[in-house]
This record gives structure tokens, C-alpha cells and sequence, in this order.
């Protein structure tokens, strides 16, 4: 078997057997880069190693005593010479790059007597002592386990008593006593002296590299990214080349393009007489990569052609790694370089204009998350150091925002009109009264709830950062304060939220705003044309509507009609309805809330341009528009001309135990018919508003909570009765269609029946999820942060589609249904519609499309090209919401 491949034999595709960094070493020195020789020790050694019981086998040991004796041949150098010394690196490279394992043992062949050669070779005595402490301390952490700190303490104890400031004060003698300290530390800690033969180091550091495969930090670190834990690591030795030889010698690391920007240029550092560790480790303060032109133009023009062709070669963005020795230049590392999002984006649409990739595999580069931290605002880094957070809670609405504190809706609009504050509203929980008030905060923060409660949905709705379930905070409404993790703050005092992480701040952080570019635009417009699935957004409002339209939605899959009734003058309107003592009484209220939604709707539609708007009838139980405590019971009264006796009657006979089991949904609709024709006047009235002037809208209006045929049925006749009389009264005709929710569990099981009366489904995952699981979708934030970290499971059902329960549901509602109407369009519109884990399971199930709130259209845009690209979807056009009767 072979077990060790020099680099002249592998190449990049040898990843699984070489490791990432051994496949790349021999790319590069197959591209006949400047490489130092060396070969690679495969990881399938390191999987007979663990078969021999931790030992290398005499295979391996065999074919390591071939490979250095032709590395010794090619360099001219080798183990204990005294006139051409050879000193090797080893390091570690598993397939996939993982942190906690050994890394990087340098300066391997340094002994007492090969020490003294090379400082007289290389005429540089303090350069071989440096070289030789750094060894003593490498492998005794690494390969004899001693701690850092006890090498550390040694230099620093000698600095200290020579009162020097830095690593480079450090004396030629001072590093040779350093060296005989660190020696008798090995006699102390492990009696027995540090190898002096070369060969002894080297097998003793590939046995350290093949151990650390499986030390404690990897084996989690393997877990928690699900790395097979067969994979093994591969382990690299390398002739050392020197860049702290002397003056024309350095070392140094670069980035084929700016990590930060994506601007195509040279982005790195440098220093000359330097060791590799000295670049990281700040002692010295490296150069930018540009001045290495004016120090070295005909090195910098070789590097600068190096770092073009393997860019061309790897057809991605490259981090090198570099060494000058004495005039000539090394390479010593290429990979695939780390970058922020925004970076990301211009680079992967820059290299399919340089025709480097294709559009698809720009699409497949971008991690979707990625895209939505472009649209975030974030906190500015600098600002942000000076801060640590206090406490944190669920993610619900991400981005940061800083303001000043405000406990109710009414003090945070007074703050915000008034007084031109910039405000964050923090509460128990919010409720559709808070809505004035998070319109106008820049952040929300509530101590309960989970990530589809009131505050989540409405804030990511609105694109504002929010924070729900933090159980660190406690509010006092009475004495208007707040204390968080045992701060104690009162109103209008600054805090900072960073709803990507969940993290809470107090004091007032800076932030840097963020705006769609246009390579994120081209992006997404190749994004469309490769998904299946369509990307609506639930849009409430023109401006939602307007922000997912620049997002580049493809229209509205859901509007929460209720959502429109919480202004004030509406609210009134409604509460005057609910309280109406009969039919009569509630044709006043009818008429003007007609008149509102209607230009509601109307608003919508002129905007939608053609594209498809999805109407949703009212949803929540009627109590949540009335007041609850005394004190606006009293106020509301008043308002509405009613004692406060007869209001407090009609709130408590609203009152429900469990209020989203309750009377809500289409069951309004049977109890109160005419608040649903109410809607559907004003739907159709817009629709005929804009026939008027030439603009043809088809209404798909859809009925929340469906669990029956029957009642389906019932409800579908209503809407429907009302327009045709409609459209008879005004002698016009309009296509439109009624589809269905699917909410609920029955309704799922029962999908066949209800496809017969259902001209679309669209399913309403948050309601799904809270009765497929019972877990009220308002309160979770108390155990299930619990159930996550205990393992039960394994994400939060209502981000991430829980794909055997819920999942498996929604799959026999899309079987069901479209065994009876084949091109069914079904929608999902809960907040997991925006979720990327779920997309991929929706695209499965043969879904037509998914709403989510605006913000979060880009980021499924993405998804969706990436879940129909795996799949190999071939995309044709995107399933509309429309009728198929
Ligand atoms: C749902 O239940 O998933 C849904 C979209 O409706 P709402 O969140 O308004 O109940
Ligand atoms: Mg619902």
C-alpha cells in the first residue's frame, strides 16, 4: 500500500488521501511553482496507524526512511550534517480544515551539534538559537504535552530581569541560556533529556499529528460539523526554507483579492527577516503587500504572477502563504481564502464576467445566511470592541440597532414624535395594540416569546432588529424600569441589540448601514432564473410591499389583513364593531373600515404591477382589538361613548381560555359573515377601482384556519356568492381565485377532500407547527433554548422545518391535494418560508412557492436557486399563484 506521496505525485483532487494542504502542496509544485520539496504521509496511514494500536506500522516506517532519503538527495541536505543540515516542518491537513488538532511542529533536525553548523553557515548565531528555542518549545507542547506557559515563563522571566520590552531584545547568549532552560525543563517535567536525533523528532511528531486526530477538541469539533470521524488527517513534512535568514529574506501571507471588499488586487503583508509565526503574532508590524514592489520588484512581479495563475487554476479567491530566502521566493501554502459576505458576492459575480465559473456556481458559493448579513445593518467593529453583552435571547429580526428605552407603545411614539429620539422598545411581550409603537423603534426587545410570537413575526416583517424570550429581563411597568441580568435601567436609557446573535448591550454603539448592491442584484437576478420555487413576501403594508419589490419578490403570499386595523382611527372602528349589540349597529363601523381597506388594498395592488397579491381573511380572535386592563377599559369607553361597565362586559364575554384554539380564523367568518364580506367588498372594489383604469388584477383572496371540507365549502360560498353579485351589480367580469391555509393538522390529513373546494393551498407552518407539536407558539422561548441544548431537538420547529412530523404532513397535504388537482399551487407562508434548510425540504415536496417577510426574500431567493441546483431541477417558469379551474 502506498502510504507517502511526494509532492511531485499528488495534485489538488487528492483531497480525501492528501489533505487539503498536501493536495494543494503538490498542485503547486505541479504547476512548477516554487514549492520546498517534501511529501505527504496520507491519511490512510493515519488510519493504519490507529488499526496498529496507535503505532506507525513498518509499512509506513519503511516508506518514511524512502521518502527522506530522496528529499535529502534532491535538496542536497540531510539529518545531522554538519555542512548541509537538513531541518524539515511537519504539520497536519485533514481533507476538510479543522481546528483543534496539532497543527505545525517547525525547525525539525535542530540538535546541539546541528544548531552550531547552521549558525555557522548561515553566519547568523542568533537566528540558529532562535530556531532551535523554538523547536525545544513546539515539541514540547505538541508532542510531550508540557504547557506553553512553562516555555513562556521562561522568556518572559528572562525579558523581565533584563528589562526588555519585546522577543527582539533578546541576545544571541540570552537565547542560548533560553535554550539550556528549556532543555532542563524536559529533565524536569519527563526525566529524560529532549531527542537529539533528527529521526527520533520527526516520527515522534508524525505520531503526534496522527493522535490529535483524535483528541477531545477534534472529536467535538467533528460532532458538531458532522465530519466522519474515518476521514483521518494527513500530516505534511517540508524542507524548512528561512525568511529570518538575513536582510533580502522575509516572509509573508496574501489574498489574491481584498477579503473585505472583493476588489480585485493583491491584499496581504509582509516582513523581512522574519520567521512565519512573527507575521501573526504582532511582535513586529508587518508591511502591506504593495511596498514588497518598491523592496523587491522582480520578486513581487514573480509573486504577483503566481497568485494570477493559481487564482485561474483554482478559479477561486486564494490566501497564500510565503517565504523570501535569501533573494528567492517560496510558497508555502494556497486555500481557498476566507471573505466577508459582501466580499463573497462581488467576487463570485466578478469571476463569472472573467469567465473563471458559471452563474450556477456564483449561486452555489453564496451561503444564503450570507446574503442576509449583507441587508443588515451592523454594529461598527470598532465601537463595538469597547462593549461586552449583558444578556441575549432568541434571534426573532436580525440587524443591530441602538436607541434609548421605552416600556409602552404610547412613550416610545411620544419619544419618537416629540422628541426625535431613536428608540428601542422593550417588553414582557407585545401585543397588536404595541403596533404605533414598534413601527417607530428602531429595536424590540421582550422578555417571553418565541420566534413566531407577536414582536417576531411583526418586526421581521418590518426589517427591525428584535430580540424575544430574553429571561434575564425583567420589566416593571409601574415604575417604568427594566433590569437586565442585574442592571438596573430606567426609561430613556440607551441600549444597543444585535438581533442577528441575540446579544443585548447596554449603552449606545454605533452602527454602519448596509444597502442591496448591485452585485447582490445581479446575483439574485440569476438566482430567478434558476429557482423552482417562486419567492413571494408576507407584505402588509405599501412600504413592506415597496422594500420586498426592491428585495425583488415576486408579489405578495400573504397579507395579514388584520394588521391593518391597528391604527388608531381603525381600531376604534373595529372596537365599535365588536361591541355592537346587533346588525345594525355594526353597518356604521362596516362602511368606514370598507373604506379604509379598500384603499388598503387598492395601494397594493397599483403597486403590484401585474405581480400577484395574495389576500388573507381576517385571522385573529376578536378579543385581541379590545383593551385589557382597567385603566384603558376606562379610556376606550370613553371613546367609544359606552360606559366602562358595558365595555368590561363585552371584553369578558370575548375572553377565551385558549384563545389561538378559539374563535378565530374562518370561525369569524361563520359566527360574523359580514366582516369577511366586509373584505371581500373591498378586495373586489379595488380590483374594479383599477379595472377602471386599465389595470386588470386577479384577487386570490384565502381563508385562514380551514379544518373541514365542509366548512371550507361554507366559507368559499360566502366570498364567492358576494362577488359574483358584485361583479353582477357593476355587469363586469374578473378572474379571481379562493384558496385555503393549511394550519391545520386535519386539514393536512384530509387535503384530497379540501383540494375539491380549494383553489390554492398555502401553508400556515406557524399554526402547523404549534398544534402538530402542542407547543404554543407565543411561550417556547421558556424550554425550548433547553430542549435545543439538550439535544431533543435538533432546531427550533419553528425556524427549521421539523421534517419527520410537521414535514411529513405537509408532504401528503401536497400528495393529497394534487391528486386531485394536479397543478395545485401551494405556497408555504410561516416564518420557516424564509428559512434556507427548509427551502431545500420544500423544493422536495414539490411546493410552487414561499413566502416570507421581506427581508428575508434575497436570502430565500438564493435558497431556492440552490435547492433547485442540487436537486437538478430544470427550471421553467415560476409557478404563479393562480386559479386552474
Ligand atoms: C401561519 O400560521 O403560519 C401563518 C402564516 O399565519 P399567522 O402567523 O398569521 O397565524
Ligand atoms: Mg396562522
Amino acid at each position: 500500500m502506498q502510504y507517502i506521496y511526494t509532492f511531485e505525485e499528488g495534485n489538488k483532487d487528492m483531497r480525501r488521501l492528501l489533505g487539503g494542504k498536501g493536495a494543494n502542496l503538490a498542485q503547486m509544485t505541479n504547476l512548477d511553482l516554487p514549492v520546498p520539496s517534501g511529501f505527504t504521509i496520507s491519511t490512510e496511514a493515519c488510519n493504519a496507524f490507529y488499526k496498529n494500536h496507535n503505532q506507525l506500522n513498518n509499512e509506513t516506517l519503511a516508506q518514511i526512511k524512502k521518502a527522506l532519503d530522496q528529499l535529502s538527495q534532491n535538496v542536497g541536505k540531510s539529518f545531522n550534517s554538519l555542512s548541509q543540515p537538513l531541518l524539515v516542518s511537519v504539520r497536519s491537513g485533514a481533507a476538510i480544515s479543522m481546528p483543534g488538532m496539532m497543527d505545525t511542529i517547525l525547525n525539525i533536525g535542530l540538535n546541539d551539534q546541528t544548531v552550531v553548523a547552521l549558525a555557522k553557515i548561515t553566519a547568523n548565531e542568533r537566528f540558529a538559537y532562535d530556531s532551535y528555542r523554538r523547536l525545544l518549545a513546539m515539541y514540547g507542547n505538541v508532542v510531550e504535552g508540557i504547557s506553553e506557559a512553562t516555555f513562556d515563563t521562561v522568556i518572559e522571566d528572562m525579558k523581565h530581569q533584563n528589562h526588555y520590552q519585546s522577543d527582539l531584545d533578546l541576545t544571541t547568549n540570552d537565547l542560548k541560556q533560553i535554550v539550556s532552560e528549556f532543555k532542563k525543563v524536559y529533565i524536569n517535567k519527563l526525566h529524560r533529556e529532549f531527542p537529539q536525533n533528527p529521526t527520533e523528532q520527526l516520527l515522534a511528531a508524525i505520531n503526534s499529528v496522527f493522535e490529535s486526530w483524535n483528541n477531545h477538541r477534534a472529536k467535538v469539533y467533528r460532532r458538531e460539523n458532522n465530519i466522519p470521524s474515518d476521514l483521518g488527517t494527513a500530516v505534511n513534512v517540508q524542507m524548512m526554507v528561512f525568511g529570518n535568514a538575513g536582510k533580502d529574506s522575509g516572509t509573508g501571507v496574501a489574498f489574491t483579492r481584498d477579503p473585505a471588499t472583493g476588489e480585485k488586487h493583491l491584499f496581504g503583508e509582509y516582513l523581512l527577516n522574519a520567521q512565519g509565526e512573527d507575521v501573526v503574532a504582532g511582535i513586529r508590524t508587518p508591511q502591506p503587500i504593495s511596498t514588497l514592489e518598491d523592496a523587491m520588484p522582480h520578486l513581487y512581479a514573480q509573486f504577483e504572477a503566481i497568485a494570477a495563475k493559481l487564482e485561474f487554476y483554482y478559479r477561486d479567491m486564494q490566501d497564500l502563504e510565503f517565504t523570501i530566502e535569501n533573494g528567492k521566493l517560496y510558497m508555502l501554502q494556497a486555500r481557498d481564502g476566507k471573505r466577508t459576505p459582501t466580499a463573497a458576492v462581488k467576487i463570485a459575480v466578478d469571476m463569472v464576467y472573467e469567465d473563471l465559473i458559471s452563474k450556477q456556481e456564483a449561486l452555489m458559493r453564496i451561503k444564503p445566511e450570507s446574503v442576509q448579513a449583507i441587508l443588515y445593518p451592523e454594529f461598527d467593529e470598532k465601537d463595538l470592541a469597547n462593549h461586552d453583552f449583558v444578556a441575549s435571547g432568541l434571534p426573532a429580526s436580525p440587524g443591530a440597532a441602538t436607541g434609548q428605552i421605552y416600556f409602552t407603545a404610547e412613550t416610545a411614539k411620544a419619544a419618537h414624535d416629540e422628541k426625535q429620539q431613536t428608540v428601542i422598545l422593550v417588553r414582557q411581550d407585545t401585543s397588536p395594540e404595541d403596533i404605533e409603537g414598534m413601527v417607530v423603534s428602531e429595536g424590540i426587545v421582550t422578555s417571553r416569546g418565541g420566534m413566531t410570537s407577536h414582536a417576531a413575526v411583526v418586526a421581521r416583517g418590518m426589517g427591525t432588529p428584535a430580540i424575544v424570550g430574553v429571561n434575564e429581563l425583567q420589566v416593571d411597568y409601574q415604575k417604568r424600569s427594566a433590569t437586565i441580568s442585574g442592571h438596573q435601567l430606567h426609561e430613556g436609557d440607551w441600549l444597543s441589540v444585535n438581533g442577528t446573535q441575540g446579544h443585548i448591550y447596554i449603552g449606545q454603539i454605533k452602527t454602519a448601514d448596509t444597502v442591496v448592491n448591485e452585485n447582490l442584484s445581479t446575483l439574485l437576478g440569476w438566482a430567478k432564473q434558476e429557482s423552482h420555487l417562486g419567492v413571494y413576501a408576507n407584505a402588509d403594508t405599501p412600504a413592506d410591499f415597496s422594500q420586498a419589490l426592491r428585495f425583488g419578490a415576486d408579489g405578495i403570499g400573504l397579507t395579514r389583513t388584520e394588521h391593518m386595523f391597528f391604527k388608531p382611527e381603525r381600531l376604534l372602528e373595529m372596537r365599535r364593531l365588536i361591541i355592537a349589540e346587533n346588525a345594525e349597529a355594526r353597518q356604521l363601523p362596516l362602511k368606514r373600515l370598507l373604506k379604509m381597506q379598500q384603499g388598503d388594498f387598492y395601494e397594493l395592488y397599483k403597486l403590484s404591477a401585474g405581480r400577484s397579491v395574495t389576500i388573507r381573511l381576517l385571522d385573529p380572535p376578536l378579543h385581541e382589538f379590545l383593551p385589557h386592563d382597567e385603566k384603558e377599559i376606562r379610556k376606550v369607553a370613553k371613546q367609544l361613548d359606552v360606559t366602562p361597565t358595558y365595555l368590561k362586559q363585552r371584553v369578558d364575554s370575548l375572553k377565551e381560555l385558549n384563545p389561538m384554539l378559539g374563535h378565530r380564523g374562518d370561525r369569524l367568518a361563520v359566527t360574523f359573515p359580514d366582516i369577511y364580506q366586509m373584505q371581500v367588498d373591498a378586495i373586489i372594489g379595488a380590483a374594479l377601482q383599477l379595472l377602471d383604469e386599465n389595470v386588470i388584477i386577479e384577487p386570490h383572496i384565502m381563508i385562514p384556519l380551514t379544518a373541514l371540507k365542509s366548512e371550507m365549502s361554507w366559507v368559499k360560498d360566502l366570498v364567492v356568492n358576494r362577488i359574483e353579485q358584485l361583479l353582477a351589480n357593476k355587469n363586469v367580469c374578473l378572474e379571481y381565485t379562493v384558496g385555503t391555509m393549511m394550519e391545520m393538522p386535519r386539514a393536512c390529513l384530509t387535503a384530497d377532500k379540501i383540494a375539491e373546494v380549494s383553489d390554492f393551498f398555502s401553508f400556515g407552518t406557524n399554526d402547523l407547527t404549534q398544534l402538530t407539536f402542542g407547543y404554543s407558539r407565543d411561550d417556547v422561548g421558556s424550554f425550548m433554548p433547553e430542549y435545543i441544548k439538550q439535544g431533543i431537538l435538533p432546531a427550533d420547529p419553528f425556524q427549521t422545518v421539523d421534517v419527520d412530523g410537521v414535514g411529513q404532513l405537509m408532504r401528503m397535504a401536497v400528495e393529497k391535494g394534487r391528486s386531485i388537482k394536479p397543478q395545485l399551487p401551494i405556497g408555504v407562508c410561516g416564518e420557516i418560508g424564509g428559512d434556507p434548510k427548509s427551502i431545500e425540504f420544500f423544493e422536495q415536496i414539490d411546493v410552487s412557492y414561499v413566502s416570507c417577510s421581506p427581508f428575508r426574500v434575497p436570502l430565500a431567493r438564493l435558497a431556492a436557486a440552490q435547492a433547485s441546483l442540487r436537486n437538478n431541477r430544470v427550471v421553467s417558469q415560476t409557478v404563479s399563484v393562480k386559479s386552474v379551474n
